[in-house]
């Protein structure tokens, strides 16, 4: 659940980096029902795929404001189909994982035991506690 003081605000990145299958949208393309920085024109109607998402740093309290996704490029996220904490990149931004804070954030999940994956298109890197980055199919 959101953390109170928490919103969206003018983010929109996981109507465009994510892909959702129920209304067979692509990953990294921008939902047709979305305004770039105005957010949702169905709001009150939005499929319950959209009510029930929300990203990590809406859920964590303790990721500050400056790793809103939209201002570092990434979405940090549970994977709904794996156990791997994700960072998923705008695909205009295929490396926003490496920002100080963000790539911070991402080796303390490895430290805590995570598998952590950064993802950029069809890229992805899994993120070592060591701080060692390898690709990951
Ligand atoms: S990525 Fe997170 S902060 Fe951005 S619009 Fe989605 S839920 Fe909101
Ligand atoms: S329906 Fe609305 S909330 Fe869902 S992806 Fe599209 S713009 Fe975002």
């Amino acid at each position: 659940m959101a953390i109170p003081g928490k919103s969206c605000g003018s983010c929109t990145m996981c109507c465009q980096v994510l892909e959702i299958e129920h209304f067979d949208k692509s990953a990294g393309v921008l939902c047709k029902h979305c305004v770039l920085g105005g957010g949702c024109k169905i709001y009150k109607k939005r499929p319950e795929v959209c009510q029930d998402y929300e990203c990590d740093w809406m859920m964590e309290r303790a990721l500050p404001s400056t790793l809103r996704p939209d201002k570092v490029g990434t979405i940090l996220m549970e994977d709904a189909d794996s156990d791997e904490y994700q960072a998923v990149c705008d695909p205009s931004k295929p490396m926003a994982w490496r920002h100080p804070l963000v790539f911070k954030h991402l080796l303390a999940k490895a430290k805590e035991g995570r598998t952590v994956v950064a993802k950029a298109g069809l890229k992805a890197w899994r993120i070592y506690e060591s701080g060692e980055v390898a690709p990951w199919a």
